[in-house]
């Protein structure tokens, strides 16, 4: 059982204060006697307890700041979506592939941003700019926004925004199961609730502080049963021993527990294991007793943006992977929609 998450400890930036859910949050926490500090910007977060590195990490993974977000510019964020909408980063989760360790380097803590409604405002221009095509923003590049949603009822905030919207659709990925709260949006079905879902080996060594599988698929039933689209996501595919089997009961548990109404609009998006070279070297450091396997040798070499390649399956482990799934889909979910397999 996993609980939701409490911060240890808070940071405040005082423009926060300026926003009702700044004020809002100050108070929620003061009244849970959470030691609150001030701070002019995230970037002066410091004096983080620990005694090294490693504990400092744990610790940031466990501080939340609470600020506000300056640039409005959103990233792009394909295949799934058009645009990637920024209303938190980092998580409380300690998967040892979370390419967020790579991306956030030394800033690990969790921040969320307050000035929501200018976030909408701002994805508001983009769905004009694109008009009349829909635009797709995805919530959950930079955070798993559903683990703290609980505290900040953001992301209810934007489902019900985009609910109201003809041209704009919100659409998240998590690996949590506190989704009580969300049951009640008024979503209007323009949000798409996905789950990380995995093997149960592949979760039980590499995801540790994430919801257990039978949780987050008993939240998937909540949420499908209380009308969103629903999808999921099997990442990382990881080849171990006995995957096909692991994968197998994956599948068998989603049949077992999805009822039959809910099956006619479910998509799945599947992604292998991959690392670059950075991403190893700071996995080692942050998880240094991993069993992850990170051996280049036994990878195939994929050119990338910025010149940083990535190491993903040989091809025939590759070909093996993507038919065993589809296979499994197929049998179980015909119905569903392969949106890819990457
Ligand atoms: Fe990273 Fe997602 Fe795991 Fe959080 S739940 S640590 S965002 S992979």
């Amino acid at each position: 059982m996993i609980k939701p998450f409490v911060p240890q400890l808070v940071y405040i930036e005082p423009r926060a204060l300026e926003y009702p859910l700044g004020q809002e949050l100050k108070e929620k926490f003061e009244g849970m006697g959470i030691e609150i500090r001030e701070t002019t910007s995230h970037n002066q977060v410091r004096n983080i307890p620990g005694k090294n590195d490693l504990q400092k990490y744990r610790n940031a993974k466990s501080t939340l700041v609470i600020g506000v977000r300056k640039t409005l510019k959103f990233d792009t964020s394909k295949p799934s979506a058009e645009y990637a909408i920024p209303f938190a980063t980092g998580c409380m989760g300690h998967c040892h592939y979370c390419y967020l360790q790579t991306t956030m380097g030394s800033k690990p803590y969790i921040r969320t941003y307050v000035n929501v409604e200018e976030i909408l405002d701002q994805a508001e221009q983009y769905m004009n700019e694109r008009a009349p095509d829909i635009t797709r923003f995805e919530a959950s590049c930079t955070s798993d926004i559903v683990g703290i949603d609980h505290l900040t009822h953001t992301l209810k905030r934007a489902i019900e925004y985009f609910g109201q919207t003809d041209l704009g659709k919100l659409r998240f990925v998590t690996k949590f199961h506190h989704v009580d709260h969300l049951l009640d949006a008024k979503h209007n079905g323009r949000t798409r609730f996905r789950f990380s879902i995995n093997a149960d080996y592949v979760i039980k060594y590499f995801e540790p502080g994430t919801s257990p599988l039978d949780q987050r698929i008993e939240a998937a039933v909540k949420v499908a049963k209380a009308g969103y689209p629903l999808g999921f996501i099997i990442a990382p595919i990881y080849i171990h021993e006995g995957w096909q089997e692991g994968y197998k009961v994956l599948f068998e548990k989603l049949d077992a527990a999805l009822p039959e109404e809910v099956r006619q609009d479910i998509t799945f998006e599947m992604i292998q294991h991959r690392f670059t070279k950075p991403a190893k070297r700071v996995i080692q450091k942050n998880y240094p007793k991993t069993k992850l396997e990170l051996d280049e040798e036994k990878r195939r070499y994929k050119w990338g943006r910025y010149g940083i390649g990535k190491y993903i399956y040989q091809k025939d482990e590759e070909q093996e992977l993507r038919q065993t799934l589809e296979s499994y889909i197929e049998q179980y979910f015909p119905s569903a929609k392969i949106e890819y397999f990457t």
